[in-house]
């Protein structure tokens, strides 16, 4: 556990804990140990766990308001929190206070199908937006990620999250009109076309301010949305989804790029052949390296069609790319004909899927991935740089090679690559040590390669600010200072 603790008087405590019981309900408030517990890590990477004094679930906009107005006076931290998966530990507790479990705010507001958009409260899971959709509007999708179902669906989109429409459109933040957000010190404020109109249905409104850019990529350290509207699409009736294999991910990556460039494609992520040997359940470390035949880079590629004769003039353009490139294509249905039980890429196209064999508890049930928007056409580049690292750290010696995921979003011009460590819940503090080094070089070989990197935990953090233009940075800081001048949001984050 970590040490710091915000509120350290017991008297001082039990008073403030009456106040979040005056607001909430004392069913919504905890300081017992054992509920802290649960929220004092993320139970997945090997970042540091941290101790909350309370735990809060608020229901409604203006509980959000009651409780930050409080804790702005009496200068308690306040975390957001709605699963901390985000494998960075965001939501992790770093300095004590309040954490701010939205989980309770979980309701769809509205659906527009002709201005198409959904408005939702901020701590809705993807597997409740989902399954709301599927079961009212079946003609209509939402972008989905392969985060766990328990995920937070406004969470995911402010950090940035890739989508099964990225390839298309842009990552998680493009998909979000207007937000409703509570501000650090209690006032609300709404963004994008619901600033001055009684619409969500567009992001910009007067002249574009980009206000909604003081919630994304800020890791709740600016102040609590509590509403977000987030597009929809029509359910297009025709779908073909391939597996593409290429010999070497310097291939494997070229064919990337050129399908993105058509602007027919819809998603594309991909798995090494190590990160992919995962996903099928295969045990780490590995016996043996990488097979004769076995493709180094294995990709996901999804498109749709409105009509059938749109759909197969889609297909052509799809194979001759990937032939022209030396790639092979199997298409879903026959690639997982071969696929053992056990293999999570069977559920890839249902989303949301739960990834278990990500961070399975039967291999240690430790996973952690540093990874950042990187130049797409730097991927192969890097993967090689990030190989040396898994080799000189011994990994790949030791059965662990290598692990990289991919996702290409807006037609090529932006994409996320990352690179995992699996360790286990078992692991003495050398090995964790260990993991924890090889993860900051490979962060420090990304950034040396212009990488920025997303969803990033402290030291990470610290390594883009490190390399950020410094008249940027003053504007960030003075941002940050007037929205929170008592610092009581998310603190540790971020690392300003
Ligand atoms: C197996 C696995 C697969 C994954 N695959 C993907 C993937 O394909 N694509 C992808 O993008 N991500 C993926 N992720 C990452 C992750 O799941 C997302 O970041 C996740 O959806 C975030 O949701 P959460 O509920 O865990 O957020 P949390 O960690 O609870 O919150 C994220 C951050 O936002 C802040 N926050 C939360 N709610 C609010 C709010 N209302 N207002 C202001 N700030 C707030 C928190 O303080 C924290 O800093 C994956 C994760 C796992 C474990």
């Amino acid at each position: 556990m970590g040490e710091s603790s915000y509120v350290q008087s017991g008297a001082k405590n039990s008073k403030i804990y009456e106040r979040l019981a005056a607001i909430v309900g004392s069913r919504y408030v905890s300081d017992s140990e054992a509920v802290l517990y649960t929220y004092s890590e993320d139970f997945i990477t090997f970042e540091r766990s941290g101790k909350a004094d309370f735990v809060v679930m608020p229901k409604t906009t203006e509980e959000v308001q009651d409780i930050v107005r409080l804790a702005n006076r009496e200068h308690i931290p306040v975390v957001p929190w709605v699963a901390n998966l985000s494998v960075g530990a965001l939501a992790t507790p770093r300095e004590g206070g309040i954490v701010l479990d939205m989980r309770r705010m979980n309701k769809v507001l509205e659906v527009n199908e002709e201005d198409q958009y959904i408005l939702v409260e901020a701590g809705i899971t993807y597997a409740d937006v989902v399954g709301y959709v599927n079961r009212h509007y079946p003609h209509l999708r939402v972008p989905v990620t392969y985060a766990p179902p328990a995920t937070g669906y406004v969470a995911s989109s402010l950090m940035y999250g890739m989508t099964d429409l990225s390839m298309a459109y842009g990552d998680a933040s493009y998909f979000v009109n207007a937000f409703e957000a509570v501000l650090p010190t209690g006032e609300i404020i709404r963004t994008g076309s619901a600033m001055s109109s009684p619409h969500w249905n567009h992001h910009a409104a007067l002249p574009d301010f980009g206000l909604i850019g003081l919630f994304i990529g800020w890791a709740g350290t600016t102040g609590i949305v509590t509403k977000a509207s987030i597009k929809l699409y029509p359910k297009r009736p025709y779908r073909l989804d391939y597996f593409m294999d290429a010999d070497t991910v310097e291939r494997g990556f070229k064919i990337q790029r050129e399908l993105a460039r058509t602007g027919i494609i819809d998603d594309i992520a991909s798995n090494n052949w190590a990160w992919g040997r995962v996903e099928a359940g295969e045990k780490l470390p590995f016996s043996e390296g990488r097979r004769p035949g076995e493709p180094e880079l294995s990709s996901w590629v999804s498109f749709t069609a409105n009509t059938e004769k749109e759909l197969e003039a889609k297909d052509e353009i799809v194979k001759s790319i990937t032939e022209k490139g030396g790639g092979k294509l199997t298409l879903f249905e026959e690639g997982i004909k071969s696929f053992s039980k056990g293999d999570q890429i069977r559920y890839f196209k249902y989303l949301p899927v739960q990834l278990s064999n990500d961070i399975s508890g039967a291999r240690g049930g430790r996973a952690q991935w540093v990874g950042g928007y990187a130049p797409p056409s730097k991927n192969a580049e890097i993967y090689r740089a990030v190989e040396k690292v898994y080799d000189k750290y011994g990994y790949t010696q030791a059965g662990h090679p290598i692990q990289a995921y991919n996702r290409l979003m807006d037609h090529g011009h932006e994409g996320i690559i990352r690179y995992n460590i699996f360790g286990s819940k078992d692991d003495s503090p050398e090995i964790v040590e260990k993991h924890r080094k090889c993860l900051r070089e490979i962060g420090e070989v990304m950034r040396a390669h212009g990488t920025i990197l997303y969803k990033a935990p402290p030291y990470f953090a610290r390594l883009n600010w490190l390399g950020t233009d410094p008249a940027a940075m003053n504007i960030i800081r003075t941002i940050k200072k007037i929205l929170d001048p008592n610092r009581i949001m998310n603190p540790g984050q971020l690392d300003f």
